[in-house]
């Protein structure tokens, strides 16, 4: 029985969590499960050319909304309040995830192969790099 299951959301990307929810309300039992959105900054912003201090979109303000939506879309898993704990932050996607799993010692990471529409073959960047570098099982959602 796992006791701490980690889910990454694209929180940009709702429908891509439908596919999820079935297999980690399968899983999680009586784990904790933790949801994380990460919002990806600096390459992001400095690829528009935007600088920090007064370019850079107001950082609580955007984590505010983001946890928001994200609470939003837990509500579909129908995991009971104590069970489940949502974290947004920022940095880039696969390194937080990663970060994450291990502080929250997740015994099963729970993610979407990628986005819909591309090939079914396919393994987005972020899936492919929490499976080759996950110190725990990956249950890859297709
Ligand atoms: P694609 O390249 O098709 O977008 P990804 O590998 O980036 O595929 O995404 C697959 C899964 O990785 C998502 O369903 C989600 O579980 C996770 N993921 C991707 N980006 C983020 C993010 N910013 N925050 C949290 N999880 C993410």
């Amino acid at each position: 029985m796992y006791r701490s299951i980690l889910v990454p959301i694209d929180i940009s990307e709702a429908d891509l969590t439908r596919h999820v929810v079935p297999q980690v309300q399968a899983h999680a039992k009586t784990a904790k499960v933790h949801f994380l959105a990460v919002i990806p900054t600096v390459p992001f912003y400095a690829s528009l050319g935007l600088a920090y201090s007064s370019e850079f979109p107001d950082r609580s303000g955007l984590q505010a909304k983001a946890s928001e939506k994200l609470e939003e879309i837990v509500k579909q898993f129908n995991i009971p309040a104590g069970r489940s704990q949502i974290h947004v932050v920022y940095g880039p996607p696969k390194d937080q995830i990663l970060k994450l799993a291990e502080a929250v010692d997740a015994e099963l990471i729970v993610i979407a192969s990628h986005k819909p529409g591309f090939s079914t073959y396919l393994l987005g960047s972020t899936a492919s790099a929490v499976v080759r570098h996950a110190k725990c099982p990956v249950l890859v959602v297709r």
